[in-house]
């Protein structure tokens, strides 16, 4: 039944609204029985506009056009650009039916036939059988029953096949049963597959998005007091929302209605002594390698190109020439989070930022638009639909925008691996700013990308700067997965209370281990495509915050991750190439301080890769298979990992040895090590764990053994005790590998707080009742020393008052300090405030702020 768009002017009936983004969206049926979609230029937070339309009303459609981009089966997408509201259908569900007459039996005859059955029941349609338009209106032969949560709801039909399930999208509160025979309107959500499922097809999953009673047709009530709904997998963030040529559309945000005089701004004069700049606001007291010369390029109104590493330091590279600007520095950014993350942190700095996006209520806006239009933001991040939006050009146009900064510029690249559409318009709002000068940055490095980027943007005279890659703070250690818990315990136990990831290959995996780890007595959190945005959020947010310090989860969990101070990332399977595993591990140590990564693999892992692969379009396969090749020497290779990495990357030969990395380690270590009675270790242990009433968690043990000066020891008078310093020979690190062993054989036992106490068979042991066996010690130098050489105990402390200070402030504790500064402090109790401006991450807004630190 595939009809035509109409001819202007039509009669439009609505049919139903839907959730959408943060808003909702509204369908109809075209007096000549075609379906459409209302769409706004960008849909969501558009809520007031759909609002005028009810379900049941009619309208004349005088005029509209297609968006530009239109995706089978989303046919019928338009966009109104006049109208009026005619009458009220008073037959709603026989105007229905004459329009578009519904499929009446059973699941099988939706989609003439095209809906298949995913693993886990839901119907979708695939990409082989696209129907011509993607909704329906149905009669079933059978009840629909409810199935779901508050924040999700699924309508069930039952046959002799089992249960199908579609998703509600409706607005009005879901019925438990809908009748067999009710008239029910079925639609299609977009094309989506899960983010680490690259071997899955894309499909378009079916959805109930209303029903009609026939007693009270003419009245369906429409529900606003739910909370909207956000699907991100439906409708990711990534969606692109194409509706580029749209600025004529006849709705407004009435930016300019806002009651405010324009004023001139007024600023403090700046200086331009742009290290004293760096002190004064970041508290650094140097810059990174180039950002400087970056700096002044951008100052000095130059394109510019900038590709540096993850963690490189890029956004200081446009947040500090924002300070010596006098007008608007404008920050395009592909994610809210990000910006949002920005936003908090240059605020901890004193520096006027805001975000213009489409998830801030009505008030926020209007504040940032006043405060935009008061001159007083040096920077505004803008998400790039927001951006090509006719109104807030219009806007732009009025406040003096002095550089266009394009962050993560290689969306812009079909090339890259995070393409966004909407990238791709920047360049047209920039010859609408008069040419504004632009600055991209992008931690993505090939040519192609790089090449796409200075294209698209339509850079002149760009001066590029492509810093080597390297990231030599990161240790780099990989390991046969043999029992692959143990291992990622003995892991975290030489990495308490730090931040990391986890990476597993699919949600399952993801699923057992933190499980097993959460039995363990570790708090860690998952993450993947699987579960629902809600948690989904709420999880990263518990992360960033320091709320649990593990994450377990898939690759989906990446972008959008601005967190410094990630201390390691495990990967507990083999990624498929060394570029996944580089991006990956990335993440870690963004804050310049060492970050541990492990790998952890097995012949399985292979096979998972190599099935993955076979699911590939045929001519990416011997491409990617190559890459896993790679990614398996290196894996096996004896010699420098880091050099190693280097050459493939950059295909430069790197002049020396790391030492940062398992294979540089072990040539570096001549130790001779033999077989060591356990027995004698663990009574030696296991008396202090008793001398400590069993009170205290393993770093005081071995703290207490090696005869530790922290703060800690001194005020709980722990070098009074008999076995005070009787372990000094042994390293910390062995130590940790022989506690490892202790938990192992079931000798100890740890609560969630990292109380550790005897059990029985361990109490044994300490009597002499039983005998271990011997056990090979590694080389005293540890393989993850850390870099601290502050006072442990101070550090604790420091960070828990840091802890309550970003609870307080309803921030991210790295906002307020990085760990670098809190250990320099902890080496160091600043007495003067002379002295605190000295350590490295605290400037004069933040010793105003949290002087009492
Ligand atoms: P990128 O965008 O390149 O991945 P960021 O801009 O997020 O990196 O910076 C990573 C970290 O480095 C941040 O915590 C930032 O505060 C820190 N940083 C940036 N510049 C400096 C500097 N000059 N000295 C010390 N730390 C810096
Ligand atoms: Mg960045």
């Amino acid at each position: 039944m595939n009809r035509p768009l109409p001819q202007t002017p039509f009669q439009l009936l609505i049919v139903s609204k839907t959730h959408l983004g943060g808003g909702f969206c509204v369908g109809g049926i075209a007096q000549n029985g075609r379906s459409v979609r209302l769409c706004m230029p960008n849909q969501a937070g558009k809520d007031h506009v759909n609002k005028e339309y009810e379900i049941g009303d009619v309208w004349r459609i005088h005029d509209y056009y297609v968006p530009n981009k239109i995706v089978a089966p989303h046919t019928e997408d338009i966009v109104v650009l006049t109208k009026e509201r005619l009458r009220k259908s008073d037959k709603l569900v026989e105007a229905i039916e004459k329009l578009m007459p519904p499929v009446c039996g059973g699941i099988e005859q939706l989609y003439d036939g095209a809906v298949r059955v995913a693993e886990n029941g839901i119907l979708y349609i695939g990409r082989d059988q696209v129907p011509e338009q993607s909704t329906l209106f149905w009669r079933p032969d059978r009840h629909l029953t409810l199935k779901g949560t508050n924040t999700r709801f699924r309508y069930v039909y039952t046959s002799d096949q089992g249960e199908f399930y579609l998703t509600y999208k409706g607005l009005k509160p879901a019925d438990a049963l809908l009748p067999a025979n009710t008239l029910v309107r079925v639609s299609l959500a977009r094309w989506w597959k899960p983010e680490d499922a690259i071997h899955q097809e894309e499909r378009c999953h079916l959805q109930v998005s209303g029903w009609f009673d026939e007693s009270s047709a003419d009245e369906v009530p429409l529900d606003n007091s739910s909370p909207p709904e956000y699907y991100p997998e439906e409708y990711p963030e990534a969606y692109p929302n194409d509706y580029s040529n749209s600025y004529t559309d006849n709705y407004t945000d009435n930016y300019t209605d806002l009651p405010i005089a324009v004023v001139t701004p007024t600023r403090v004069p700046v200086t331009t002594d742009l290290p004293q700049l760096l002190h004064q606001y970041f508290g650094f007291r140097e810059f990174r390698p180039y950002q400087q010369p970056i700096i002044e390029s951008v100052l000095a109104r130059h394109d510019t190109l900038v590709i540096m590493s993850t963690g490189a330091g890029k956004s200081l590279c446009y947040q500090l020439p924002a300070l010596v600007f006098n007008g608007l520095t404008v920050v395009i950014s592909p994610l809210i989070s990000l910006m949002q993350d920005q936003v908090a942190h240059l605020t901890q700095f004193g520096i006027e930022a805001a975000a213009l996006n489409s998830q801030l209520s009505e008030d926020e806006r209007y504040d940032v638009l006043r405060k935009m239009r008061n001159g007083q933001l040096r920077l505004l991040y803008l998400s790039p639909e927001m951006l090509v939006r006719a109104n807030t050009i219009m806007l732009l146009r009025e406040c003096q925008v002095e550089c266009l900064v394009v962050d993560e510029a290689h969306c812009i690249s079909r090339w890259g691996h995070d393409f966004r559409a909407e990238y791709r318009q920047i360049s047209s709002v920039r010859e609408q700013l008069d040419d504004v000068p632009v600055l991209a940055l992008t931690a993505t490095a090939t040519r192609q990308v790089r090449t796409d980027i200075a294209q698209n943007l339509h850079l002149q005279n760009v001066v590029e700067y492509v810093a080597p890659f390297d990231r030599p703070n990161l240790f780099l250690a990989v390991q046969p997965r043999q029992n692959g818990l143990q291992q990622v315990l003995a892991f975290l136990a030489e990495h308490r209370n730090q931040a990391g990831i986890i990476y597993c290959s699919t949600r399952n995996q993801v699923d057992d281990l933190t499980a097993a780890l959460n039995e363990a007595g570790i708090a860690a959190l998952s993450y993947h495509a699987g579960l629902d945005d809600m948690t989904r959020n709420e999880n990263q947010h518990r992360f960033i915050i320091d709320e649990v310090t593990v994450m377990v989860a898939t690759v989906a969990f990446g972008m959008g991750i601005d967190k410094p101070d990630i201390r390691f990332v495990l990967n507990y399977n083999l990624p498929s190439d060394p570029e996944s595993y580089y991006q990956q591990i990335g993440r870690a140590g963004r804050d310049g301080d060492r970050a541990d990564c492990l790998m952890l693999y097995g012949p399985d892992d292979f096979r998972t890769v190599r099935w993955m692969i076979s699911e590939r379009p045929a001519d990416q396969q011997a491409q990617a298979s190559a890459r896993l090749q790679h990614m398996s020497a290196w894996v096996q290779h004896t010699g420098c990992r880091r050099k190693w990495l280097i050459n493939y990357f950059d295909g430069e030969t790197a002049a020396d040895e790391c030492s940062m990395c398992d294979t540089c380690l072990a040539a570096g270590d001549t130790q001779p090590s033999g077989s060591d009675e356990l027995t004698a270790y663990a009574q030696l242990f296991f008396t202090c764990v008793k001398q400590l009433n069993e009170k205290f968690g393993m770093t005081q043990v071995v703290d207490v053994l090696r005869g530790s000066r922290s703060q800690k020891i001194l005020s709980w008078k722990h070098d009074r005790l008999p076995t005070y310093g009787q372990g000094k020979e042994t390293s910390k690190k062995q130590w940790q590998q022989l506690v490892t062993q202790f938990f192992a054989q079931k000798l100890l036992v740890q609560n969630d707080m990292g109380v550790i106490r005897l059990t029985e068979t361990g109490k044994e042991v300490l009597d002499g009742k039983q005998v271990l066996g011997t056990f090979k010690l590694a080389p005293t130098a540890s393989t993850y020393t850390s870099t601290t050489t502050g006072d442990e105990g101070l550090f604790d402390q420091l960070r828990t008052l840091r802890m309550r200070l970003a609870r307080e402030h309803s921030i991210a504790p790295y906002m307020i300090f990085s760990d670098r500064t809190l250990r320099e402090m902890s080496a160091h109790l600043p007495k003067s405030e002379a002295e605190l401006l000295e350590i490295h991450g605290v400037g004069q807004r933040k010793v105003e702020e949290y002087g009492e630190v």
